[in-house]
């Protein structure tokens, strides 16, 4: 029989649909991945077989009865825990959460849970999505599959290397400032910056809330558009949800599939290249250009000013919202409860011991950072000045998609660095995302696809950049480069990965 764990979740999807295979058998098979490998991969925190295995024999009654039933019914899903999930740890990635069991779902939870696939558990990231590493997270780190002494990128390591050492067919992400898309590129997987209020952000626990979006991570292109398909679209729970139906992923990502990009004209962000990238990720960038060109497609440069500015706007603004959303973590509420070693109890000295006890080194730096910038001495200079950048980073867009139909960058400026390579050294870790910040500021989708490998055998992703509520472009012209990709390749690029175990 073939590995179920290989297939995409659009092949798997329909072989369930075909009953050719049942919902337990493939929820089995990646239970029994997860149990061989994620021992060195460490990209679960919670694995929640028994439940996952109930929902996948309730599926299968309900197809054996004849149910019409959600295309995706019965795929298993993996799920970031920085998203809440009803009677399953949610711990953000932090011990200030340790043990804290959420009341309810998501909304995307919920909606994953009607669909009716099977949630296999809780992915590793860094603590409150905060780093590009996942090696902040407070429960060790999270391993890449193509080298596992490697990061799998971050926030999101978990979703990514999960997806890559196929022990989950799909999973979900969240990318505040790139936190889908870069473990995406150095995982060799696709991941989905959907456009900002495009998925519900009811029940994420939110790092920077003007920034946070909610995506997929799977490893097609089309995998990603049925996931988004399944997660996003109005939700009254989330004043920021955009009242509109979503455009049609799935038929975009299924014409991109068809090669032809006649008529699209593909903007290359000149800011976002050259000095500062490694030059396998700058050569594979090129050849992907030169394959877009040979789908038809038109490639012409274009300037982004302020795009210069972003880094330091982001880490700003994103600083000042966390500090503000992270006041909730105080030992009376949720989690982790520290009482003063000596002197008296006081409600405040009992919150001054848990927030000391309960987050990392990493989330103090940057609540420390976003109250000062928030402080009333120096709210015009910091705050304020990042978001007047801010609105100039929307302007740079707004011009640059007078001209073109898609912006396109590598999404990362590097492959996976070696773990601790960057951990003293917040500005190199920072710099990660100097590609994908721009797209959170203006609230815009964004996606990344594998292209290919560097000189140093790593994977490395192209990102493609479209206007808010145009995320079907992103799918278009991701499918086409897909695959073009994996007709040169002669596959996935993912079958070139190392076998774990
Ligand atoms: N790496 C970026 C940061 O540290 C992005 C995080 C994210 O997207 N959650 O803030």
């Amino acid at each position: 029989m073939t590995d179920l764990t290989r297939l995409s979740a659009a092949d798997l999807a329909e072989k369930l649909r075909h009953r050719e295979v049942t919902s337990v058998e493939a929820t089995q098979a990646y239970l029994d991945r997860i149990a061989a490998v994620d021992g060195s991969v460490h990209a679960y925190l919670h694995v929640n077989a028994d439940e996952a295995l109930a929902t996948a024999r309730d599926v299968d009654a309900r197809r054996a009865a004849g149910e019409e039933l959600h295309p995706l019914a019965g795929v298993p899903i993996a799920v970031k825990d920085v998203v809440v999930t009803q009677g399953m740890p949610s711990t953000a990635g932090s011990k200030i959460l340790e043990g804290w069991v959420p009341p309810y779902d998501a909304t995307l939870v919920e909606k994953i849970r009607e669909a009716g696939l099977p949630i296999l558990g809780k992915t590793n990231m860094d603590e409150f999505a905060m780093g590009s590493s996942t090696e902040h997270s407070a429960y060790g780190n999270t391993h890449n599959p193509w080298d596992l002494e490697r990061i799998p990128g971050g926030s999101g390591g978990g979703s990514a290397a999960a997806v890559a050492a196929f022990t989950a067919p799909l999973a979900i992400g969240t990318d505040t400032g790139g936190s889908i898309r870069q473990p995406g590129a150095v995982t060799g997987t696709v991941g989905v910056k959907p456009t900002y209020g495009g998925v519900s952000r009811y029940g994420l626990i939110a790092l920077a809330s003007s920034l946070d979006q909610a995506g997929p991570v799977t490893r097609t292109v089309l995998d990603s558009a049925l996931l988004h398909e399944l997660i996003g679209g109005h939700d009254p729970r989330d004043s920021t949800s955009i009242p509109e139906p979503l455009p049609p992923l799935v038929e975009a990502a299924k014409q991109g599939a068809l090669g032809d990009l006649s008529g699209v004209k593909v903007g290359v962000v000149s800011q976002l290249q050259g000095e500062g990238y490694q030059a396998g990720v700058q050569t594979r960038f090129e050849e992907s250009l030169d394959l877009l060109r040979q789908a038809g497609a038109e490639v012409v440069e274009v300037s982004c000013p302020h795009f210069e500015y972003a880094l330091a706007a982001y880490y700003l603004i994103l600083p000042a919202e966390a500090s503000s959303n992270l006041a909730k973590f105080d030992g009376m509420r949720f989690g982790l409860r520290v009482e003063p070693e000596e002197g008296p109890v006081t409600a405040e000295r009992v919150m001054a011991a848990t927030r000391g006890a309960g987050f990392g080194d990493e989330v103090k730096r940057r609540v420390i950072l976003g109250t000062y910038a928030l402080s009333a001495g120096y709210y015009d200079a910091y705050y304020g000045s990042a978001q007047k950048v801010r609105t100039l980073i929307q302007r740079d867009f707004d011009e640059a998609f007078a001209q073109v139909d898609v912006l396109v960058s590598p999404t990362a400026p590097t492959t996976a660095f070696k773990l601790g390579e960057k951990l003293d050294d917040p500005l190199a870790m920072y710099l990660n995302d100097v590609a994908t910040i721009p797209a959170n500021l203006a609230g815009i989708p964004g996606i990344s696809v594998p292209n290919g490998l560097s000189d140093d055998g790593l994977p490395v992703g192209f990102q493609v950049l479209a206007p808010a509520k145009a995320d079907d472009r992103l799918y278009r012209v991701g499918a086409a480069l897909e695959s073009a990709l994996e007709k040169s390749w002669g596959g996935p690029l993912l079958d070139r990965a190392p076998e774990l175990g």
